[in-house]
């Protein structure tokens, strides 16, 4: 793993799992069913939960989500998942809350929007009324603040107040304070209220990458709460992959961030999983954790008129995630193990024995054959139809004779 020094934050405990403390950084995701449909949400938190994420949100918008929420963890739980279920409040969490006891019971952590808690002096009252839930319960909070959604009266004050300097900031500069503001003055507020410090989570998400990291970096430097990080509203497709993984991976590299999110924009009927196997692959390719073997596969040329190879890399990489669930109990440090599918003589060679197992497929005009090397030798060559089955044979076997626990069986 990558020597990172992990900014320290105070732990918090959600659920079975801790959060900041320089604990691994835990991967969390959000569902998109209504969640007055309880059936529907259960089976996407358990999705979520089975493709890794470590905690799941769900909103709790309205009274019918509210009264869904103890059949959803209890079906979550049923199906023999522990993650931490979290209820993300805006407007009214004040009202469902304390009207939805076994919801605020069920919950594991509830996510405040500050900006959202309402106007005047409604707004303390209203968030003191969340977070007197909260201390009722023993339930942490996120407060999460979001630059889409931020608490206009504290914008409107910064802003008056920067008019008056001899020379104000820019408009961008003071919707940054602002942001970073709102978070430490709610949680400070919140502290007031009774809650510790160790039940209080911040974000302060922007859907601007250099703004990300300026609030983040103010927020780490002002002080030591757990940092739950997200570029908000990150997109679709590549546009919200890439902006996420730069957004986070500064940060993350900069030891700054306890939780992450990828708040991707799925497809139409798109799989709402791939913003956990996103976020896991932004912490494996910074070198901070481990979840699934890695394919290192070459881009292919020329070389490469088949498109075998690509195929290849492509059914290996989905295998091996497939496999996870199963090996991740069965087989220790599976996760960390690298595997190569080369496209040719050129690099495949020498890729494969950097890799744990690797294989170099024959490029155009090669002889139809392709080496296997296990652990920087050649073990075997393959040819013919069933090149990848056999592959995938000798990965198994490779896999249960490194990885398989050398404890006996107790009687
Ligand atoms: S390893 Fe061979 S096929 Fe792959 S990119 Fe390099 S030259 Fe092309």
């Amino acid at each position: 793993m990558a020597r990172i020094d992990r900014k320290k934050t105070v732990a918090v405990k959600v659920g079975g799992v801790q959060i900041g403390g320089c604990q691994a950084v835990v991967v969390q995701s959000m569902t998109n069913t209504d969640t007055a449909d309880a059936k529907a949400t259960a089976r996407q938190t358990i999705d979520l939960a089975k493709a890794g994420s470590e905690l799941v949100r769900i909103t709790v918008n309205n009274k019918e989500a509210a009264a869904a929420v103890p059949e959803i963890v209890a079906r979550v739980r049923d199906a023999g998942y522990n993650t931490p279920i979290i209820g993300d409040f805006h407007y009214n969490g004040h009202i469902l809350l304390a009207e939805y006891k076994d919801c605020a019971r069920a919950l594991s952590k509830y996510r405040i929007n500050p900006g959202n808690v309402g106007a005047g002096r409604h707004h303390d009252d209203n968030f003191k009324r969340m977070i007197d839930v909260a201390i009722e319960n023993d339930k942490p909070v996120r407060i999460g603040v979001n630059w889409g959604s931020l608490d206009q009266a504290l914008l409107a004050r910064l802003m008056d107040e920067n008019a008056k300097l001899p020379e104000p900031l820019d408009a961008q500069d003071v919707m940054k304070e602002a942001i970073v503001r709102s978070a430490i003055e709610s949680a400070e507020l919140a502290e007031s209220y009774g809650l510790s410090k160790d039940h209080i989570i911040l974000s302060a998400k922007c859907s601007n990458v250099q703004d990300l990291v300026d609030v983040y970096r103010e927020l780490a430097r002002r002080g030591d709460y757990a940092l739950h990080l997200g570029l908000t509203e990150a997109g679709m497709g590549s546009k919200g992959v890439v902006a996420s993984a730069a957004g986070l991976a500064i940060l993350l590299q900069e030891g700054i961030g306890d939780t992450i999110r990828v708040s991707l924009t799925p497809a139409p009927n798109g799989d709402r999983t791939e913003e956990v196997i996103i976020a896991q692959q932004i912490l494996q390719s910074l070198g901070i954790r481990s979840f699934v073997p890695q394919v290192t596969a070459c881009p292919g040329c020329g070389r490469t008129t088949s498109t075998l190879f690509q195929e290849m890399a492509d059914d290996i990489g989905k295998y091996l995630r497939a496999q996870m669930p199963v090996w991740r109990d069965l087989y220790k440090g599976v996760e960390e193990m690298k595997v190569a599918v080369m496209g040719c003589v050129v690099n495949g060679p020498g890729e494969s024995k950097h890799a744990d197992i690797g294989i170099s497929l024959p490029g155009t005009g090669e002889e139809p054959r392709a080496p296997v090397f296990i652990d920087g030798k050649l073990r075997t060559t393959l040819k013919g139809a069933n090149i990848v089955p056999e592959f995938i044979e000798l990965l198994n076997a490779y896999i249960a004779n490194r990885y398989a626990s050398k404890t006996p069986a107790q009687p």
